[in-house]
């Protein structure tokens, strides 16, 4: 069974082509800066890669694009477009509704819908791309995968904020956790090397990237998570704030006379590594602005690491009584050792002792613990695209 798998965001589309049989990457692809001049697409299928830099003005024209190289002579790896059995796409938000992946129905689109005003961002983009692959490969199925589905287990105590309830009845104002699918893969791949039955597997998903969310794997479920109601919750991420006292918000605006917009823009894309660091919000150019002795870099990474391990703690506290392993994956917890030490600093105290010499690589899976930490340190890259492809098999089989 061959699988597309589809990740339409707001100006750009990442595809993969899956073979089913063997769980194989045929052939993977990003088309960016859709609806501006300067859109292009990179493909790649196997060694032969393969840019195209052409005006691509929307979505539609994006995906059929997607199509026509998947069977190009050159690049393309299938002879036939009815040879795509099937397509999985990621959606962020499902709202409440949603606790799995589902085959899209009008019923799953109307929901994927109702929960734009959640996700404004990627909601919108998510469907379009439903939309358009209905259009272009009518009859063939297609599955929503949900970031948002993984933490539908999560008990009310963990997702009820403390407002007056009405504002979760009526807004439906509550944590929905995301990164789920990341969270997901990296539990269940971890289980698997570590050979210990998923359902009983207990452990600490940590997905560090631009956006960081830790995640309480109980027993194989999403217990709790760090991200809240949007993405902007939790830790401080390269450009948001992650967790701050709610009353700065207003004193923002009372005092400082910020508009509500203003407030937003700068919780969102100015705060985190770029806001505190006033260098860059991305993890590479800190590291290097630390080691030169910057000291605003340095305190980044402290904050980061500070909070990370307050995090750990605490969802370690959700275990009833047993930590398998943390877990690091994400652009900076597969790749930034420096702050995967920082933040397994402490973590002796519920029986995680780092290796700090194991630790020293970056972007494979491994374990990165002593022999005989109680609890397993571990690197796994994340694989979404695999995971939906898993989830879409599963559901039209
Ligand atoms: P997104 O959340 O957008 O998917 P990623 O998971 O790709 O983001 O993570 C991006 C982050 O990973 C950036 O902060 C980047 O600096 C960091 N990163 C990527 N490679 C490395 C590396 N070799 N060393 C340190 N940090 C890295």
């Amino acid at each position: 069974m061959n699988i597309l798998v589809l990740n339409s965001g707001s100006s750009s589309i990442k595809y993969n082509l899956w073979s089913m049989n063997d769980k194989k990457l045929l052939c993977k692809g990003i088309i960016e800066k859709i609806g501006y001049k300067d859109s292009s697409m990179s493909c790649k299928n196997g060694d032969n890669e393969k840019k195209i830099e052409q005006l691509i003005k929307n979505h539609s024209e994006g995906i059929q694009l997607i199509l026509n190289t998947l069977t190009d002579k050159s690049i393309g790896i299938l002879s036939d477009i009815k040879e795509i059995n099937a397509v999985g796409h990621r959606v962020v938000h499902g709202g409440e509704d949603i606790t799995s992946s589902e085959l899209v129905t009008p019923e799953i689109k109307s929901i994927i819908k109702d929960c734009i005003q959640l996700a404004p961002l990627h909601n919108p983009h998510n469907l379009e791309g439903i939309d358009v692959i209905e259009k272009i490969l009518p009859g063939v199925p297609n599955v929503a995968v949900f970031d948002t589905a993984f933490h539908s287990s999560m008990p009310p105590k963990a997702y009820i904020y403390p407002l007056p309830y009405k504002f979760y009845e009526k807004y439906k104002i509550r944590k929905y956790g995301f990164h789920g699918t990341s969270h997901k893969y990296v539990a269940h791949r971890a289980a698997e090397i570590l050979g210990i039955k998923y359902e009983n597997f207990n452990c600490i998903t940590c997905h560090l990237g631009n956006g960081s969310s830790l995640t309480a794997v109980r027993h194989g479920v999403s217990v709790d998570t760090t991200m809240g109601f949007t993405p902007l919750a939790g830790l401080p991420m390269g450009t948001r704030t992650g967790n701050i006292d709610p009353s700065i918000i207003t004193y923002m605006i009372e005092n400082l006379g910020y508009s509500t917009d203003d407030v937003s823009r700068i919780l969102n894309k100015e705060s985190g590594f770029k806001g505190i660091s006033g260098i860059s919000s991305d993890m590479r150019d800190l590291n290097k602005a630390a080691r030169s002795g910057n000291e605003r870099a340095i305190l980044t990474y402290n904050i980061f690491a500070h909070s990370a391990k307050k995090f750990i703690g605490g969802l370690a506290t959700e275990m009833k009584g047993r930590l398998d392993a943390v877990i690091f994956t994400g652009g900076i917890g597969e790749n930034s050792y420096e702050s995967r030490e920082l933040i397994c600093d402490g973590l002796e105290i519920f029986g995680a002792k780092m290796d700090i010499e194991k630790n020293k690589f970056r972007g494979d899976e491994r374990i990165i613990s002593k022999d005989d930490s109680e609890v397993k340190i571990m690197v796994v890259p994340t694989n979404e695209e695999l995971m939906i492809a898993i989830e879409t098999e599963l559901l039209v089989k």
